[in-house]
């Protein structure tokens, strides 16, 4: 089977490799859709994995054999598979830490999405494989599990009617967090990005106000549909110093700041700790989805109230994995990009 493999950032070679064999409780599924995930891209470009590696978790297609004793899937279904699962009793996980927890970081699918086939080990089968409704495509399917690490985000802060929400880069995952902060109760969100198709877009999917922080200082508009007193929640979709410390001055006292995607390596960044004090800000982090989650954003999804066809722009066969990975590090004309093995 065909495989994208990654070894440099430069050195993406499309290879042949063995299908994967599938054991006892395990399913081999032809993939159909593959989103190309920012973790994906960091990983490639801040070279934080070993390599060769097969990258990509964003996995959609058709199950194509089952192992014995698989009794909720059979050769033929459609599904969505996520790559991560939790054991839901260590101490991590009774903390709602799940994606810290030991068995979290040690589960995988193989070899990767970027794959024509993937062998989906028996904990993924029992836990974060779905059965797609006829009403959602391959490619839609394959934006739940991003539209999950959202969710888990989002329902970190107990969101209040009224509430007003910054989301801070309005790219694909900014953009499902702006859509999911409405859904969830959110009464207003501003989206922030410094190219302007990307606040189009954010203004299609709902957005109270859109800003170039380039161009305007988002604070006074920020203050003006607060009434002076800040935004209650920042997402923080982009992984920049100078986002972060822009939604820390964004939110009102009491608000909280969410990070929400990964900063460079080392990155540093330097806070008036009396913003935690006296303002009592809540700076938090989330990091990945549960297989609770990931079925919430299935349910979702179902529903039609969450737009993802128009965050899909581009579509990359497995031999152009590279020039995907360098549109989506441009970050300009592209949004969620697919890779169709
Ligand atoms: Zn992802
Ligand atoms: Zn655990």
């Amino acid at each position: 089977m065909k495989a994208a493999v990654y070894y440099d950032p430069d050195d993406i070679r499309c290879e042949e490799l063995l299908r994967p064999r599938i054991g006892k409780g395990e399913i081999l599924v032809r993939v159909r859709s593959c989103g190309l995930c920012g973790t994906d891209v960091s990983k490639m470009v801040e070279k934080t994995v070993a390599v060769p590696i097969v990258l990509g978790h964003e996995v959609a297609g058709d199950v194509v054999e089952v192992g014995e004793g698989v009794k909720n899937f059979r050769s033929g279904d459609r599904v969505c598979v996520a790559h991560h699962v939790p054991c839901f009793t260590c101490h991590y996980c009774r903390h709602g830490n799940h994606s810290l927890c030991e068995q979290f970081r040690s589960t995988n699918i193989d070899p990767g999405g970027f794959a024509e086939y993937i062998r989906v080990p028996a904990l993924n089968v029992k836990n974060t494989t779905f059965l797609l409704p006829e009403n959602l495509s391959y490619e839609e399917a394959s934006l739940i599990e991003s539209t999950a690490c959202c969710l888990r985000a989002i329902k970190r802060y107990p969101l209040q009617p009224g509430d007003t929400v910054v989301v801070v880069g309005a790219g694909p995952m900014g953009l499902l967090n702006l859509q999911l902060a409405l859904l969830l109760g959110a009464d207003k969100v501003v989206a922030l990005d410094l190219m302007e198709q990307r606040l189009k877009v954010a203004e299609k999917l709902g957005a109270t106000q859109s800003l170039n922080p380039g161009q305007e200082d988002p604070l006074e508009a920020v203050k003006q549909l607060t009434g002076g007193r800040g935004a209650d929640l920042a997402i923080v979709a982009v992984g920049k110093i100078t986002a972060i410390a822009q939604a820390i001055k964004l939110v009102r006292g009491g608000g909280t700041v969410l990070l929400f995607a990964e900063s460079p390596p080392h990155s540093l960044l330097s806070l008036d700790p009396n913003v935690i004090y006296h303002s009592e800000v809540s700076l938090i982090g989330s990091y990945s989805s549960t297989p609770q989650e990931q079925r919430m954003a299935l349910e979702l999804m179902k529903t039609g109230k969450l737009k993802v066809k128009e965050l899909i722009t581009h579509r990359f066969p497995l031999e152009k994995l590279s020039e995907a990975v360098v549109l989506a590090r441009g970050a300009r004309e592209s949004l969620k990009i697919m890779i169709t093995p």
